[in-house]
C-alpha cells in the first residue's frame, strides 16, 4: 500500500519540548520506495514502536534544519545504514543543514550513497518517485516543501512557512499535507488555521491533512478545526494524529 504514517504531529518549540504530541515526522511508502521526512525528536523510537524498519529506508529528507524537524536525522542515517555496515540510501537537505552550524554529522555522510542539496527547483528521482522542492519558503533559514510524484500519484507537503500567494500554485495536488502551527494568524513564520483555509480554497485538493500543531492548535483540538475547515471549504480536511496512516492517492482505474 502507498501510504504516509505520521510518526508525530507536534510542531514548534514549546509543544515539542513538552512532547504532548510526538515529533517523528512523516514515514512514506510510495511505489516501493521508503522515505522519512523531517525526523524530529524521537523519530527512531516512533518508527520502531510501529514496527517500521529503518534499515529499509531509501532516503532521509529534511525540509529544514530546525530541531523539531531534524533532531533525529543522524540517528535515522545510522539506522538506515545499520551503523554504516550497509552503505546505501540518500540524504536530501538544504545547504544550511550541511554547512556552517550543520545538523548532519560529517562522519555519517560517508555511510550513505549520496548527500544531495535541496535548493529551489530541486528535483530528484528516487526509484519510481520524483521528489521536487518547487519554492523556497518564508521561514527562517533555508526551508522547502516537497512534491512527491510517482505514476498515478501526486501529493505535496507544505513544510513550515508564512503564507504567500504562490504556495497554492506550487503545491496543488490530490492530497496536500500542511504544517499548521497556529490557531490564529500571527506575524510569525508559520501557517495558521485561516491560512490553511485560504490555501485549501485555492488548491481544492481531494483531501487536506493538517499536522505539526503548536500549542494553540493543540489546545483548540485539531480535529475540531479540521471539521470546521471541511464545512467551510467543502473539501475533506482531516487532522493528523500520532501513528495515523493516510493512504496516498492512486489511479482508481487500476484498483
Ligand atoms: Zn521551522
Amino acid at each position: 500500500m502507498n501510504r504516509i504514517i505520521f510518526l508525530g504531529t507536534g510542531g514548534a518549540r514549546v509543544l515539542v519540548s513538552k512532547q504532548y504530541l510526538a515529533s517523528g515526522g512523516l514515514w512514506i511508502e510510495q511505489a516501493g520506495v521508503r522515505l522519512h521526512v523531517d525526523p524530529g525528536p524521537g523519530a527512531l523510537v516512533q518508527a520502531a514502536k510501529r514496527k517500521l524498519d529503518a534499515t529499509k529506508l531509501d532516503a532521509v529528507i529534511l525540509s529544514h534544519k530546525h530541531l523539531d524537524h531534524s533532531a533525529d536525522v543522524n540517528v535515522m542515517i545510522e539506522a538506515m545504514t545499520t551503523g554504516g555496515f550497509n552503505r546505501h540510501g540518500l540524504v536530501l537537505a538544504p545547504r544550511d543543514a550541511y554547512e556552517g552550524d550543520p545538523v548532519i554529522l560529517r562522519y555519517l555522510r560517508e555511510y550513505v550513497t549520496e548527500c544531495l542539496v535541496i535548493e529551489e527547483g530541486f528535483s530528484h528521482q528516487i526509484g519510481e518517485v520524483r521528489v521536487t522542492a518547487p519554492v523556497r519558503h518564508d521561514h527562517p533559514g533555508e526551508v522547502f516543501g516537497l512534491l512527491f510524484e510517482s505514476p498515478g500519484c501526486r501529493w505535496s507537503y507544505i513544510a513550515d512557512t508564512r503564507y504567500f500567494p504562490a504556495l497554492a500554485e506550487h503545491y496543488r495536488a490530490d492530497l496536500v499535507v500542511m504544517n499548521v502551527v497556529l490557531l490564529e494568524k500571527r506575524d510569525i513564520y508559520h501557517l495558521s488555521a485561516p491560512d490553511a483555509r485560504r490555501l485549501i480554497e485555492e488548491m481544492r485538493p481531494k483531501k487536506a491533512v493538517l499536522t505539526h500543531f503548536g500549542m494553540t492548535m493543540w489546545k483548540a483540538k485539531p480535529h475540531t478545526i479540521a471539521a470546521r475547515l471541511s464545512r467551510e471549504t467543502g473539501v475533506e480536511v482531516i487532522a493528523a494524529q500520532d501513528g495515523m496512516v493516510v493512504e496516498l492517492p492512486g489511479e482508481e482505474k487500476e484498483r
